[in-house]
């Protein structure tokens, strides 16, 4: 009987076939990593299924080039396959996120004592164990050691082995003598870690919230098909605590834990207290990592030295064995849903992964998504952790005020010992107007204006990287005076630093977030500003004063999300203000929406309130979680080939009956490139996927001779 791998060759082109049969001797299990020769080509694959028997017959069938050592597990094959599907990949593309890291280990020379030494005689007499040379005249064998050589070997009694480095030539000397060994070992790359925030090291006993909600966590967890919880509770009631004893009773059930984070670079407090309380055991994973980190931190999960990972969206994909628990902390968090394709969303991913398992996945957050409060069972926490109440939030109209910071901002950002803003714009101004003729200056490869940024002299696009000089005068008219409109984060940093307060800044553009939230942490007296990044899951005791500059901006956004994204970030924000100290904490609020639902429901910290309004208002108008949306984008530099094409793949979608069917209507154009795009509302998603693919197929090639672009999205964000 010939034994038969399937192999699914790791090439993206879409259109590729499946898994083709090859054979294999080697009975190389599902998971394994084999080059084989496609085509005449040799290229990498993954052992998806084996046979004793191929459709084709035996003759016809090729071996596989080479077996690899490195393999995936077979249940993240299995993911891969379903997920494909899910959001509309390719499996070949799916898989390529579940495969293991290439790369080798990172070795070193390292020493060690010669076995059998007993280095006392070696460091405190003249007399050793065989040593061919200076034997004396009575063939008495005597190591000549100067008294540098008798240092190196009494280091290495106290140390243990350790990494030969700059000594190599003298432990080299040494070795000849048969007095230490000098051998190859891994090195583990280990990602670097800030300390940032509060210690975890010592237990807490735990507060009557939390151990209620660890009742009903280990009760679910305990179930044999596990289940899903939604641990629903504000910033401060000791969530964080939760999930690490929770991770606990799943070790001690000899089973493994997954916990997602949001961006984990720039939120690394959550690391450092799974670190603290378990050591070792846990791997990071984040796209802050090094290729060598990752690789390293892959096969610790990987051999099974590491059971418990803390990373941000790819670590849905770290290959743990028999999870136990699957945590999603900052559930709301759009960094879950993966930008590129396969555009998989890492909440459901997870989801996939607790049920395979039979595991309990806990989504954890103060401002859960309505998706998650309509499906889940709901844990709650309504205190805090210190038993303090929430801030007060006030909410000032910024109708008619011409300068970026309310007169009660100032005011109570000069009293606050310790405050955050929150402006969610980069840069220092985000429009240029030439005050004589009205010339603007824009992106010549988008619809959209370049925004200043000061201190590097430059007029950056935020959606295609473009970057120009800062101009000195107009292009237009040669008019040097120039007005600058707007407030980004660079600017308001400036005001701020005039007003003389001690200011820090955290946003895409600084390049090491988390050095300068630790030492945020650290600082006396400090104004913490910065876009989004700032309002997420850090925990600084000590903060006075939140503010959010701008509320608007995010109401402002087209979207069906904007209400859900604006209510967030006012809760989030008001959750880091006031949280330890004497409780003298406040927020406040700039908008010119003060009557907004959102903003009025987030400034009475009322969100049962808002969540089911939101549902209500999702369920009027069959947005999600009542039907799933497919994003469909055609993008090309011609307008008419782009329409042309998007009607070409419109008009099936309309017969399909699946749903609604919106567009092709034109967005703005990004990166020289003119887009049209349809959207497809339908209450059974499968069948949507369906019918996308099944109206894409056919236009594929002809997309791909035009050099047009196709992305399809399944539940956008
Ligand atoms: P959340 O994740 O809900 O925002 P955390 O778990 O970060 O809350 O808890 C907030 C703070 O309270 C942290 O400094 C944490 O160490 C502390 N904490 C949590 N649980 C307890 C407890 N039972 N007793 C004392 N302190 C606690
Ligand atoms: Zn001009
Ligand atoms: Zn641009």
């Amino acid at each position: 009987m010939p034994a038969v791998a399937q192999v699914l060759p790791l090439v993206t082109a879409r259109g590729m076939p499946g898994a083709l049969d090859y054979l294999d001797e080697s009975l190389a299990p599902v998971g394994t990593v084999v080059q084989i020769d496609l085509g005449g080509r040799s290229v990498g694959g993954i052992v998806v299924g084996r046979l004793t028997e191929s459709q084709w017959p035996v003759e016809k069938l090729k071996p596989v080039e080479e077996v690899e050592e490195r393999s995936t597990t077979p249940e993240l094959v299995e993911l891969a396959q379903w997920m494909a599907d899910d959001v509309a990949s390719t499996t070949a593309r799916a898989l390529a996120l579940v495969a293991p890291p290439a790369g080798k280990a990172k070795q070193r020379l390292w020493v060690r004592l010669a076995d059998g030494l007993d280095p006392t005689t070696l460091t405190t007499e003249p007399a050793g164990p065989e040593v061919a040379s200076d034997g004396d005249s009575a063939g008495r064998k005597t190591p000549k050691l100067s008294d540098a050589q008798r240092e190196l070997i009494a280091s290495l009694t106290e140390s243990g082995p350790r990494a030969a480095g700059d000594e190599l030539g003298r432990w080299r000397t040494l070795e000849k003598r048969g007095l230490v060994v000098v051998e190859v070992a891994d090195e583990r790359r280990r990602p670097a870690a800030h300390a940032v925030g509060a210690s975890a090291k010592r237990v807490p006993p735990q507060t009557a919230e939390q151990t209620a909600a660890l009742a009903r966590i280990n009760q679910v967890a305990e179930q044999p098909d596990g289940g899903a919880l939604l641990l629903h509770g504000v910033t401060g009631s000791g969530k964080t605590e939760v999930y690490l004893r929770a991770a606990q009773a799943t070790l001690d059930r000899g089973r493994t834990v997954l916990v997602l984070v949001p961006e984990i670079g720039l939120a690394p407090q959550i690391v450092h207290r799974f670190r603290e309380r378990f050591g070792d055991v846990v791997a990071v994973m984040h796209s802050g990592l090094s290729a060598g980190q990752r690789r390293d931190e892959w096969w610790r999960v990987r051999s099974g030295e590491a059971t418990i990972v803390v990373g941000a969206r790819s670590a849905v994909f770290a290959p743990l064995d028999d999870v136990g628990l699957v945590v999603v902390d900052e559930e709301h968090d759009a960094s879950f849903k993966a930008g590129e394709d396969p555009r998989y969303d890492a909440r459901r991913v997870a989801a996939w992964r607790a049920r395979h398992n039979h595991a309990l996945l806990l989504c954890g957050s103060a401002t859960p998504r309505p998706e998650s409060l309509a499906a889940l069972e709901v844990v709650r926490m309504t205190q805090r952790v210190d038993g303090r109440a929430m801030p007060p939030v006030e909410v000032v109209n910024m109708r008619g005020q011409s300068t970026p910071l309310h007169p009660t901002t100032r005011e109570a950002l000069v009293d606050a010992r310790k405050s955050i803003v929150l402006l969610n714009r980069r840069g220092w101004s985000n429009f240029l107007e030439c005050r004589e003729c009205g010339h603007a200056w824009g992106c010549p490869n988008c619809d959209v204006t370049l925004v200043l940024h000061k201190r590097r002299g430059t007029m950056d696009c935020h959606h295609c990287g473009h970057v120009e000089r800062v101009p000195s005068f107009c292009p237009a008219c040669s008019s040097v005076s120039i007005a600058q409109h707007g407030i980004g984060t660079e600017r308001l940093e400036s005001e701020l630093t005039q007003l003389g307060l001690p200011v820090m800044r955290v946003d895409a553009d600084v390049s090491d977030p988390g050095e300068i939230l630790a030492r945020f942490g650290a600082a006396e007296r400090a104004v913490l500003v910065g876009t989004q990044l700032v309002a997420k899951g850090h925990d600084f005791p000590d903060v006075e004063l939140g503010v959010v500059l701008d509320a608007d901006s995010t109401l402002r956004f087209p979207d069906l999300r904007a209400e859900e994204r604006t209510f967030q970030l006012v809760t989030q924000l008001a959750g880091r203000a006031g949280r330890g100290g004497d409780g003298h904490g406040r927020v406040i609020v700039q908008t010119t929406n003060p009557q907004h639902g959102a903003i009025v429901a987030a400034a009475n910290h009322d969100a049962d309130g808002f969540l089911h309004e939101e549902l209500a208002r999702r369920k009027q108008f069959g947005y999600p979680p009542y039907s799933t949306l497919v994003k469909i984008l055609v993008a090309h530099h011609d307008q008419v080939t782009a329409r042309d094409l998007a009607r070409e793949i419109a008009a099936p979608l309309a017969a399909a009956r699946i749903g609604e069917v919106l567009g092709p209507a034109p967005l703005f154009r990004l990166k020289g490139k003119e887009r049209e795009q349809i959207l497809v509302k339908s209450p059974n998603r499968a069948a949507a996927v369906k019918a996308v693919r099944a109206a894409l197929a056919p236009i594929e090639g002809k997309a791909s001779r035009l050099r047009a672009q196709l992305v399809v999205d399944v539940a956008p964000q």
